[in-house]
């Protein structure tokens, strides 16, 4: 039996290696408990554990979650791809997005932020490894996006999200986490407000720390794995 609370002892004493190996303060590595596919239930335990940050991929799952959890201070993150439709319900229930991936998609996220509510802290995604089947922009239009997507009052710019095309070679992991983290510096050079980095999973946040991580989404190592239904693609988790 899988038992959360300690999963997640053990994997913020895993961060909190990878950054002193780096000699970065553990702080300044945040872990985002990605808790798609999981129940209220489960996350309710990783709450009580202390883990206030969430992740979700899937919108409809992830507001079930949200009501359902409405007592506790969760702070939500969507992660998932984002059909331009389906805005309004992200702008208005999450507090971060870490999925922005064209300028469509942005405006309508801050056209449809609720005028009382902060501004909803977004990250570019990009798809740093430029596969032809993966989300996300590529790294040659992340700064025209960035400059734009700044604009935008209902939004504030955090940073870069990416989701390396999946290695057991732990030099091209690292590769990939480095390329995002040169591309947030150049970006820094324009807009030094940026602050983020939303990268490494489960099977590779060392390498993702080692790189400047400010931002680990991490899912099996704390839930366990999951059942997906056989025809998803994983781009789509
Ligand atoms: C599922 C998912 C994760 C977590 O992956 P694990 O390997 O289970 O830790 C992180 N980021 C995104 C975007 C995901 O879809």
């Amino acid at each position: 039996m899988k038992n959360i609370v300690d999963n997640i002892c053990a994997v913020r004493a895993q961060i909190t290696r990878a950054a002193h190996l780096t000699e970065r303060p553990p702080q300044s590595i945040q872990l985002l408990a990605v808790s798609k596919t999981r129940q209220a239930d489960e996350l309710r335990q990783a709450f009580a554990a202390g883990q206030h940050a969430f992740g979700e991929n899937y919108l409809q799952e992830g507001l079930d979650k949200i009501a359902a959890l409405a007592d506790l201070a969760i702070e939500w993150h969507f992660i998932g791809p984002i059909q331009s439709n389906k805005t309004r319900q992200i702008a208005e229930h999450f507090h971060w997005v870490h999925s922005v991936d064209r300028l469509k998609v942005a405006r309508r996220l801050s056209e449809q932020r609720p005028p009382g509510l902060p501004p909803l802290n977004v990250c570019l995604q990009v798809n740093i490894s430029a596969e032809a089947s993966k989300s996300g922009c590529l790294p040659d239009a992340v700064l025209e996006l960035a400059r734009q997507v700044a604009q935008l009052p209902g939004l504030q710019l955090r940073g870069l999200m990416a989701i390396p095309a999946v290695s057991t070679d732990a030099q091209l992991q690292q590769q990939a986490f480095a390329a995002l983290r040169t591309l947030l510096q150049q970006l820094q050079t324009e807009l030094p407000q940026l602050d983020t980095l939303s990268m490494g999973m489960s099977g590779d946040m060392e390498a993702a720390i080692a790189e400047g991580a400010s931002i680990v989404r991490i899912g099996t190592a704390i839930f366990g794995p999951r059942t997906y239904p056989s025809n998803t693609q994983e781009d789509s988790l």
